[in-house]
Order: C-alpha cells, then sequence, then structure tokens
C-alpha cells in the first residue's frame, strides 16, 4: 500500500470507529473521572474539535495535551488522531518547567489543559512542523539533557493499529486495563486497542492506583486484558487478591517496555492458570511495538535465562548489525527527532533495496527462531519501566549552580534490572538542595534515589573515573 492509500485506510478506520461505533449504548472509557459511552465519545471528539478549531491554528502545527489520565485526555487524543491534528501528550508528572521546554522545543503556541477543560496560550509563535501527516511527537529522556520529539507518522500509527486488532490475541470486546501515563507510548496499545477492537479502555490515576481498593474496582469493570510494563505487575504481586479467583475476567496480560522475566511470568501462571501471557517489545522509535510472542511453556522450561521477545509485525524486519545491536526496518520507524540532525543522521538509517525507514535501536539481541533482546549498548536504562538517559541526569545536574562535577550510575540488582539512580557529586550543594533543584526540571522518576557528596571523584588506574569503586561505595551507604 502507498503512503497516500494509508492514510486514507487510517482516516476512513477512525470515522467509523469514532463516529459510527458499532456499539453506541456500550462503555468506551471509564476510569478516572467520568465514563463515556462509544456515543457519548462521539459527541466528546466532536465538541473537542469544535473549540479546538476555534483557536485558528495552521495546519500541520501541533497541540500539547497536558493532563493525567482523564477521560478527557483519552477524548483530545482520539480527536487529534481524527482529523490529523499532530498532537504531544505530556502527563502532569513532568514539571511544569519541562511542559514550557516542550512547548518552545515543538513551537506549540497552545497547550490543553485537560483537567480545566482549556486551551492556554504559551505565547510561543506557531511554526509548522516539517514533516507531514504527523500523528504525535512523543517526548522521551535525551542524552544531550534535553527531552527530545519522537516524531510518528501516520502511516505507522495505521500499521500498528491493524496488527494490535489481529496478533495480541485480546478478548472479542476486550476490556482493557491502562495504567501507563499518556505521555508513555505504551497507553497507546489500550487506547488504539480499544478502537481496533470496539472495546472498552479503564483509565488508572495515580491516586487510585495507590488505592487499597483498586483492584476490586478493576473486578466489578470486569477488567479482560491487562497492559503494562512487567514491573508494574509485579508491584501489584504484593496483594494476594491479585489473581484469577478476584479478577475471574482477566484473560490476557500484554507486557511492553523492559524485560520480562520468568520469576514473574511463573508467578502469574499460579495466580491466573488460564490467562494469555503476550510479550511485546519496541522503542517509541518504532510505534509503540515492533515484536510480539504469546509466552508458551516450553519457552518457561527452556535453558535460557531469557524470554523471547517474538517476532516482526507486518511491513517490517529486523536487522541484526555484526555487533550484535537491533535495527528496525519498516513502516513503523518515526520520521526522526524533532530538531536534532546529528541524532538523527546517527540512528536512522536508509536502504537501496528498502523503501522504509531504519532505526538503530541501540539495543542488542540475537535470533533463534525467534528474536531475543539481551541489553543495551548505551546508557539507556528502565527503572520501574520508565525509559531514562543516564546522561540527561548529568547533564542536569551539571547544569546546577554550584556543580563542579557529577557522575550518574545506575545500582544494578544481582539478577539484571536497575535497584536506584545514584549520583556521586562534588559540590557545596547538600543532598536535598540537589534533588530538590532537579525534581524542578526533570520527572521525579529520574531524580537519583540516592546522592551522594565527594570531595572528588576517584580515578582507576587508566585515568577514568573508578566506577566499580564508586558503586561499593554507594551500597554501603
Ligand atoms: P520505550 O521507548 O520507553 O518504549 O523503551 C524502549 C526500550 O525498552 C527498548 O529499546 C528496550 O531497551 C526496552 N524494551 C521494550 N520492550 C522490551 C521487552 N519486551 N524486552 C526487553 N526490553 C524491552
Amino acid at each position: 500500500m502507498t503512503m497516500q492509500s494509508d492514510l486514507q485506510a487510517l482516516g476512513e478506520f477512525l470515522r467509523r470507529a469514532l463516529l459510527d461505533p458499532a456499539r453506541p449504548n456500550q462503555l468506551a472509557i471509564s476510569g478516572s473521572e467520568e465514563a463515556l459511552t462509544w456515543q457519548q465519545l462521539s459527541l466528546a471528539v466532536m465538541d473537542w474539535v469544535g473549540r479546538y478549531r476555534e483557536l485558528r491554528l495552521p495546519p500541520a502545527v501541533p497541540v500539547v495535551l497536558y493532563g493525567h489520565q482523564q477521560a478527557e485526555f483519552a477524548v483530545a487524543i482520539y480527536s487529534c488522531l481524527l482529523h490529523g491534528i499532530p498532537y504531544i501528550p505530556v502527563d502532569c508528572i513532568y514539571p511544569p518547567e519541562r511542559l514550557r521546554e516542550i512547548c518552545t522545543l515543538a513551537s506549540a503556541p497552545q497547550y490543553y489543559d485537560v483537567a480545566q477543560r482549556e486551551f492556554v496560550s504559551t505565547g510561543i509563535a506557531a511554526k509548522p512542523l516539517e514533516e507531514p501527516d504527523l500523528a504525535y511527537i512523543m517526548f522521551t529522556s535525551g542524552s544531550t539533557g534535553k527531552p527530545k520529539g519522537v516524531q510518528i507518522g501516520r502511516e505507522s500509527v495505521w500499521s500498528f493499529m491493524q496488527w494490535v486488532g489481529q496478533d495480541f490475541v485480546l478478548p472479542e470486546s476486550p476490556v482493557l486495563m491502562n495504567h501507563a501515563v499518556f505521555s508513555f507510548d505504551l497507553s497507546l496499545i489500550p487506547l488504539l486497542a480499544n478502537l481496533a477492537t470496539s472495546g472498552h479502555i479503564v483509565l488508572n490515576a495515580k491516586e487510585h492506583i495507590a488505592a487499597e481498593n483498586w483492584l476490586d474496582m478493576l473486578s466489578e469493570k470486569g477488567v479482560s486484558a491487562w497492559v503494562s510494563t512487567p514491573s508494574f505487575a509485579y508491584q501489584k504481586l504484593i496483594s494476594p487478591r491479585f489473581s484469577a479467583e478476584y479478577l475471574p475476567a482477566l484473560k490476557v496480560f500484554v507486557f511492553i517496555g523492559e524485560v520480562l522475566n520468568k520469576a514473574l511470568v511463573k508467578q502469574l501462571r499460579r495466580r491466573f492458570p488460564a490467562a494469555k501471557i503476550i510479550n511485546a517489545y519496541g522503542p517509541t522509535e518504532a510505534t509503540i511495538a515492533t515484536t510480539v510472542v504469546e509466552i508458551t511453556d516450553a519457552m518457561l522450561m527452556s535453558d535460557s535465562d531469557l524470554l523471547p521477545i517474538g517476532q516482526m509485525m507486518p511491513n517490517s524486519f529486523m536487522e541484526i548489525a555484526p555487533e550484535g545491536e537491533l535495527i528496525i526496518w519498516g513502516k513503523n520507524v518515526m520520521r526522526g527527532y524533532l530538531g536534532l540532525d546529528e541524532e538523527n543522521a546517527a540512528k536512522l538509517l536508509k536502504r537501496d533495496d528498502s523503501p522504509w525507514r531504519g532505526y538503530r535501536t541501540g539495543d542488542l539481541g540475537y535470533e533463534q527462531d525467534y528474536f531475543y533482546c539481551s541489553g543495551r549498548n548505551d546508557s539507556q536504562i528502565k527503572l520501574n519501566g520508565y525509559r531514562i538517559e543516564i546522561s540527561e541526569i548529568e547533564a542536569r545536574l551539571l547544569n546546577l549552580p554550584g556543580m563542579q562535577e557529577a557522575v550518574v550510575m545506575p545500582l544494578m540488582k544481582p539478577g539484571g534490572g536497575v535497584l536506584r539512580i545514584a549520583a556521586f557529586c562534588v559540590t557545596e550543594l547538600s543532598p536535598n538542595a540537589i534533588k530538590q533543584a532537579l525534581a524542578e526540571v526533570i520527572p521525579s522518576y529520574m531524580v537519583p534515589g540516592q546522592i551522594l557528596i565527594k570531595e572528588n571523584l576517584p580515578l582507576n588506574p587508566n585515568g577514568k573515573i573508578d566506577r566499580k569503586l564508586l558503586d561499593a561505595q554507594a551500597r554501603v551507604n
């Protein structure tokens, strides 16, 4: 299919799903502060677009959506997708400084305050995006010290939309649990699967998830498909009510975002013997997910410590570079980072024999019947499912007045995975003052849990910073 026919097919699909829904009287969105049937969602989408049009923004100018898990946030996202308005989701877990930074980087003259249901002028001059037909821009942690905007085309969303309805073995008309903030593209799995299946998405604000009766609420709603990072499900195992007995409708777990380990799958098998467990993999730069597999007992019993990440989605292929880096080629690969020519030159590839772009993931892996992901070749980490560039934290620390030197390191758990982030700083500032200053510019999950003030940073015999020694020092403190 050509790009034009993809765009047309997506447009037709969205019009049908949102304006002429198959199940008008069934719930489409519930959870946070209000519930909407598919018919009410149609009306809400039309209302949102009416208000957006009053702004009279030129075409291809992005709109920033700022909020947290409200049904209205989902309405705004669906409206933008339907009407071809490039949007940038930003969750309130990000400090206002980061919101301003993103609005500036994207030349966005307005942001939509979801809680207040109003557009707010940023005072920034509008500049249309150079890339045509973008669906959204998602900002992730950037190694240069600023968030970087991943630009995703509408054709990529269409590829994903077709695939999620087919290969994710979702129950018919699923009730989808979403926990992820909308600025994390994991949330697009339940959001788009909801459209693809005429389902029902249950949104969960942070404070609801923390409440004692949260699992009861999921049970009442009849949640049948769970979509989360493995870390999130792992935390829920603390409750004995996280089991098939209390959540009898739960039939499928979809995991993505970080390594799915065998220990979690084994525990889930005990708690939910009949549920399917799906492992999906993919960076934001390749539109949500790129590979998927249902985990079988044979995979669990295998000698390998790793579970497979699966097989490629249609319209894509995986190249494994000689040094083991996974390179994704396909319709799903981003159009590039917004305004970052150097990073684009380093990460995006072209080939004479392929109409598609390639993306160097930085992930290491191999293929043995399925693809496997075995680690990273850079300093990007995942902590509780959040993607973090260690070098962004370092750059932010070095920007603080009074900071002379700073090194940031993830402390690893014995079996893999990050225990916490530690920062070693040469400065007169106190650890608390550093944490407070960082929290003004980066989300709280990026603020190092441990800050050690040093007189100087130790060097190893090669004259490099002695990271082994620092790691040992952080563990005894
Ligand atoms: P994000 O852009 O936040 O979705 O993070 C993408 C990165 O998370 C990938 O490049 C991988 O390093 C990691 N990741 C995502 N899914 C998986 C998975 N199923 N197994 C292992 N790592 C994963």
